[in-house]
């Protein structure tokens, strides 16, 4: 057979629908699995929606077809018409019967096999993402950021495109990727967080989606050196207002997933009804309570200390739905944040974590607009007031109260998906041991 390029050929997925019960169909894609018993070949071909066996039977289809088909290994990239049979055997419930089968690019030994160490998968990353399991979780990505864009248009958000290359810090400056920026020195950002604060006096509420750098230096299933951080930051909120849209933006995100991808999820180990039940309001509980929980629980925690990934553990894992931990001491967070009136020792912040003891997916906060205590703070923590005089700059002109917050996609799909490790939740997983692939 000629090898086709067309849109006729209908997808794994159009095929298994038993539409076309009977009649000719075509299908390409990659060899998922083969075997032969003497003149029959059962092949099970994957394209991006699904796998579906096809049956080639010397005889029936031209020899050379049948010869190309016994040669062939897996991964090798085939097209194939035939006819579309019901056959409870096969995955899905339906077969191709071959009258011809062509390979187009044949594979040399498939370097993954069954049960490989997690290194050689790392290794062989840019063949392991052909995976089912790795394949679901970007298409569960994949949707959650159309459910993101969407609800973000609906709400009069606008979409802006902050820099990557900056010169401050917006979080933790032990953290900064420094790059040699022509006779000075850069980094790579962490937060788009004060560009966007910028853009809200013009466009009044403003969203982007970028990758966040931050020189991780400890190995933890929950950190990437390179993620991609979700933000947004809008005028004339308080924090309260800011937890109201991550609530919502949360919901609409797992909305989008319910409803285009719970075949993913199922094949994930996921249950999407479990997934659909979540909605605003999530429960709020103050960083005070949290600590006074934990401590009932046994743990070794005293007012101030931070909350790691074992405290966020135990406050979440016997939760269905998200938890909102609010105020937080000052010492723990940065310099940006909003004081509490009601408790000076604290912030008006949130950090949004997810239930069954995955922690947390979003850090969000009323900014300071008081520029004493900014210029306080940052003395404070020894930074050098020029680097930060635009920022400072915001609130000597029509200072307004505002509000934003940082939803790191990563973390997210890990609880979404059921993930153990958060590098199963991107690609090409950049980590403290690893740039390669
Ligand atoms: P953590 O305490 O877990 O290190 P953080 O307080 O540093 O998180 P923020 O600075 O508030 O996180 O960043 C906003 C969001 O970005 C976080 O809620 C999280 O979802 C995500 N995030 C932060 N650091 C990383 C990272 N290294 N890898 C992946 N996602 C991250
Ligand atoms: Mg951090």
């Amino acid at each position: 057979m000629v090898w086709v390029f067309s849109i006729w050929m209908q997808s794994v997925k159009q095929v298994l629908s038993g539409e076309m019960l009977g009649k000719p169909v075509n299908v390409r894609g990659w060899v998922y699995r083969i075997r032969s018993s003497g003149s029959i070949i059962f092949a099970v071909v994957r394209d991006s929606s699904g796998i579906i066996q096809v049956t080639i039977k010397k005889g029936v289809v031209p020899e050379p077809d049948f010869e190309a088909a016994a040669s062939t290994g897996i991964e090798s990239s085939v097209t194939v018409e035939g006819t579309l049979a019901e056959d409870e055997r096969a995955p899905g419930g339906y077969e191709v019967r071959a009258i011809s089968f062509a390979v187009v690019g044949p594979s040399e030994p498939f370097p993954i096999t069954e049960y490989q160490s997690t290194e050689l998968l790392l290794d062989q990353r840019h063949l392991w993402i052909r995976s089912r399991e790795q394949t679901a979780v970007m298409k569960v990505k994949d949707s959650m950021l159309r459910g993101a864009r969407n609800w973000f248009h609906e709400n009069d958000y606008v979409e802006v495109t902050p820099p990557i290359i900056t010169g401050v810090s917006a979080e933790d400056s032990t953290t900064l990727f420094q790059l040699k920026y022509f006779d000075r020195f850069a980094y790579l950002s962490q937060s788009a967080q004060f560009y966007l604060e910028s853009l809200i006096y013009s466009c009044d509420r403003v969203w982007s989606l970028t990758p966040s750098f931050r020189a991780e230096k400890s190995k933890t299933p929950r950190h990437l050196t390179e993620f991609w951080n979700l933000e947004m930051e809008a005028a004339w909120v308080d924090n309260e207002g800011n937890m109201k849209v991550q609530e919502e933006l949360v919901s609409a995100m797992l909305r989008s997933v319910v409803e285009e991808r719970s075949p993913e999820l199922r094949l994930l180990g996921r249950d999407p009804a479990a997934l659909e039940k979540i909605a605003p309001p999530f429960e709020r509980m103050s960083y005070s309570e949290a600590m006074d929980e934990l401590q009932e629980k046994g743990c070794d925690v005293l007012w101030g200390s931070d909350l790691g990934a074992v405290e966020e553990r135990e406050l979440t894992m016997d939760k269905e739905h998200p938890v909102f931990i609010v105020n937080y001491p000052k010492e723990l967070k940065p310099f940006y944040m909003k004081e509490n009136p009601e408790d000076a020792r604290t912030y008006k912040n949130s950090d949004l974590l997810a239930p069954e003891g995955y922690g947390e997916i979003i850090g969000g906060s009323e900014r300071e607009t008081d520029n004493a205590l900014i210029i306080e703070r940052l003395k404070d923590v020894g930074e050098s007031l020029d680097k930060y005089q635009w920022y400072i700059d915001l609130r000597k002109y029509g200072s307004v109260p505002h509000s934003g917050f940082g939803l790191g996609m990563e973390r997210v799909v890990k609880w979404v998906c059921g993930l153990e490790h958060i590098r199963d939740a991107i690609p090409f997983p950049r980590t403290i041991a690893r740039v390669y692939p």
